[in-house]
Formats: C-alpha cells, sequence, structure tokens
C-alpha cells in the first residue's frame, strides 16, 4: 500500500547500494527499494518468460512481473517483433499515428463502456486526468477513494497519504475501508451532493489483493447514480488481467471513466483513460479540460500494446490462468496449515497474496495487521531458493502466460521449506 510504502518505518533505513551514490535510495520507484525485506534494493539486467537474471548471474523465477504488467511473460517474441518493425519506422514522431487508433479500437471493443480513449504515458496521468475531466464534468470539487486503494501519485489521489500537498486540499480527499456499504452509505448521504467521483480499484492490488465482497460494486454503482457521482474504475492492474474486459465484464458494472495502463502498453510507458464519447469529448481539443503529452500515443508503446493485445484476443489465456492461480493460492494456503502459519490468501483472475494474518483480509487496515517480520523472513527465504515474489506484505503476486505448473510448484516447494523457518 502506497502510504506504508514512506512511513517512517521504511524510511528509517538508508541504503548502502552503490546505486545510492547517484540514485535517491539507489531506486526510482519506492516499491524497488527492498526496505520492508530488509535487504538492499535488487538489480536485474534480463528476463526472459517468466525467469529474471540479477547482476551476479543469479536466476529467479519472477512472480512481481513489472508489477503486473507483464501478462505474456519477459521479452514475448510478439512483442520483440512488433518492437524491431516499429523502430525501422521511426522512434517518435510527434505527430499522430494510426497505430494510436488500432490499439484504441482493441480496448473500445474489449471494454463495452469505453467509446473514446485518451492515452498518456503513465497510469498516474491517467488518473489525474479522470480527477480533472470528472470535476469539469460534474462542477464539483470533492473526491473519494478507498484506504488501500492506489491510483499513482498525483496531487489529489494522494493527500493525506505524502508530504508536500497543500492543506487547503486535504479536505477534498474523501477515504472510506473497501468492501464497507455502510462506511460508504453514510459518508455519500452526508458529502454525495459535492462528489465529482468515486475512485476505485474494483479488485485493489494495491494493499495486496483484496476482493470485493458480493454486492458491493453493485452498491457502489447504484449509489453514486443516485447522486450523480461519476464513478471512475482504476483498471491499470485489472484491466486484460482478470479478463478480456477487466474487473467490470467480470462483475457486469458500467462505470462512467476507466483508466488503464500497465499491460496495454506490452512492458513500454503507458496510461489511458476511457469513457462514453460525450464525457471524453470534454477533453482538449474537444472540451475545456487540457491534458496533452509529448509521448503521449509513444509509437513504440502502441506497437508494444497493439502485439500484445492482439495475442490476447487470438488465444485468450484467461481460463487457464486462473486455473494455475488457483492452484498456487492453495498450494500456498496449504504450505501455511502443514507448518502452523497462521495466514490467508486472496486470490483473483492472475493474482494473489498471502497475509500472514489470523483473520481472512478484506480491507487495508487487516492487511496492515499482518505480520511484516513473518513477511520479510519468508520472502527472503524464497529469495534465496531462486523465487523472487515482490518485497512487500503489500503487494500482489503476478503470474504470466509463461509460467508453468513447474513453475508453480517450484513456489509452492520453496514456500513450504521457507514456512518451515518462518
Ligand atoms: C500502477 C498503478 C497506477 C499508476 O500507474 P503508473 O504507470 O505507475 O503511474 C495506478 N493505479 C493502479 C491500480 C496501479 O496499480
Amino acid at each position: 500500500m502506497v502510504t506504508e510504502r514512506i512511513t517512517r518505518r521504511t524510511r528509517r533505513r538508508t541504503t548502502t547500494s552503490p546505486a545510492s551514490r547517484y540514485l535517491v535510495g539507489g531506486v526510482n520507484s519506492p516499491v524497488r527499494a527492498f526496505r520492508h525485506v530488509q535487504a538492499e534494493p535488487l538489480q536485474l539486467v534480463g528476463g526472459q518468460g517468466a525467469v529474471v537474471r540479477d547482476t551476479a548471474g543469479r536466476r529467479y523465477v519472477d512472480f512481481i512481473m513489472g508489477w503486473g504488467t507483464l501478462l505474456l511473460g519477459h521479452r514475448p517474441p510478439a512483442v520483440v517483433r512488433a518492437l524491431s518493425r516499429a523502430m525501422e519506422r521511426d522512434i517518435l514522431l510527434g505527430l499522430t499515428h494510426p497505430a494510436e487508433t488500432e490499439l484504441a479500437q482493441l480496448i473500445c471493443e474489449a471494454v463495452p463502456s469505453v467509446e473514446r480513449v485518451r492515452f498518456t504515458v503513465s497510469g498516474t496521468e491517467a488518473c489525474m486526468t479522470a480527477v480533472r475531466l470528472a470535476r469539469a464534468a460534474t462542477g464539483r470539487s470533492k473526491i473519494l477513494t478507498f484506504d488501500g486503494c492506489y491510483h499513482g501519485h498525483g496531487d489529489s489521489l494522494m493527500a493525506g497519504t505524502t508530504a508536500g500537498i497543500p492543506e487547503a486540499w486535504l479536505a477534498d480527499t474523501l477515504r472510506v475501508p473497501f468492501n464497507d456499504p455502510r462506511a460508504l452509505d453514510t459518508t455519500l448521504r452526508r458529502e454525495g451532493e459535492r462528489l465529482a467521483c468515486v475512485m476505485i480499484e474494483p479488485i485493489p492490488a494495491n494493499t495486496g489483493v483484496l476482493v470485493p465482497e458480493a454486492g458491493f460494486l453493485q452498491r457502489l454503482r447504484a449509489l453514486t447514480q443516485e447522486y450523480g457521482i461519476l464513478l471512475v474504475f482504476d483498471e491499470v492492474v485489472t484491466g486484460f488481467r482478470v479478463g478480456p474486459g477487466g474487473a467490470q465484464g467480470r462483475y457486469g458494472i458500467r462505470p462512467d471513466l476507466t483508466t488503464f495502463g500497465k499491460i496495454i502498453g506490452g512492458g513500454l510507458p503507458i496510461g489511458a483513460l476511457g469513457g462514453s464519447a460525450s464525457l471524453m469529448q470534454r477533453l482538449a481539443p474537444d472540451g475545456d479540460v487540457y491534458h496533452g503529452g509529448t509521448f503521449a500515443g509513444h509509437p513504440l508503446s502502441m506497437a508494444a500494446g497493439i502485439a500484445t493485445l492482439r495475442a490476447l484476443r487470438v488465444a485468450p489465456p484467461y481460463a487457464r490462468l486462473e486455473r494455475l492461480t488457483q492452484r498456487l493460492a492453495d498450494g500456498l494456503a496449504k504450505a501455511a496449515a502443514r507448518h502452523g502459519g497462521a495466514s490467508s490468501c486472496n486470490w483473483a483472475g492472475s493474482m494473489v497474496t498471502v497475509f500472514f494474518s489470523g483473520r481472512p483480509v478484506r480491507d487495508a487496515a487487516a492487511a496492515q495487521a499482518s505480520d511484516r517480520a513473518r513477511f520479510a523472513q519468508w520472502a527472503n527465504a524464497l529469495r534465496a531458493q531462486g523465487v523472487l515474489v515482490p518485497p512487500s506484505p503489500f503487494e500482489a503476486l503476478f503470474l504470466s502466460t509463461t509460467h508453468t505448473e513447474a513453475h508453480v510448484e517450484r513456489l509452492v516447494r520453496a514456500s513450504h521449506a521457507a514456512w518451515s523457518k518462518v
């Protein structure tokens, strides 16, 4: 979870790695810092399929997978080919390129609530733009998000969870617990008419995986409609991962706006915002809400994204991935039970989190209450056995189409060995 990444506890330990001579903390994103597991940042130099290699030549089965980006694994041949073909034409053109329309069409055809797309360079930027658009479209300034959901590092969306945001803004960002319809009802009764949008990760992956309870997202859709609030699904992780239509396809819910990122760029920087034509046309140049970018719709990101979404359309991997993920979740739970460790395992689609906690984890508070020291021992023991999981108890493990039963068995076996030490 993002707030956890920046508390004193995680800040205290400064790195001694050579990288920290030139990079803050030796990294460019705090999730890469390994402070939750009391280790130096791991530097990787290469990857293929489900396996990555570090600077010392050690190999690991990777369950980080670009934080959910690499659904087709590292260096999928179709993406590598598409990139080299695109580079023969140019690297950056600076005007519009036909590939932008093609990727937008692939997204619109898979996700019915999306009629128009605007590409950005990151998921952060897509979420910031969604908030601006929602504020303009409703004439309201407040927004509501959920504890533990992460929507990138834009000011409005991070208000209250990082230093450096004006005090006056704090009152405009409201938060309620995930999976708590009563807190949602109460807050909307009080503030509903002042809210521009509610933004949610429909299946949160940024406090570890949380699974929405029956009826929760439906209730959210009904309430936002009642109060004239725009519902924004942040599908930066779930888009094209939990099914071709994302979480909204899975749960049969039509949000007003959707943000994408990660998978749709095939490993290159990307984000996207989509929604109905009428709403999206508030964006410049059709409308009065500004968004633009030198690299928005970058030809290489488009090429990698098109190759990825085409591959997913031609051979949908979702049923197989889900079986494999269930097998992993069962294996991890059994390993824990066998060795007497209290744990609970949340999974959805092709993402899993093991929480070292004796009770079910249905919200961020429960995730935060899990045993972090045991997590660190477990993650470090896995790494010593050549299995790489996210170095934080508040992240998801991701599977790709290149993960096999053997990879999953390897993690389960390593986990048996690790649990016995924890
Ligand atoms: C990664 C992520 C973002 C931010 O995307 P970036 O490309 O890292 O800026 C936004 N929302 C969710 C749900 C994410 O997981």
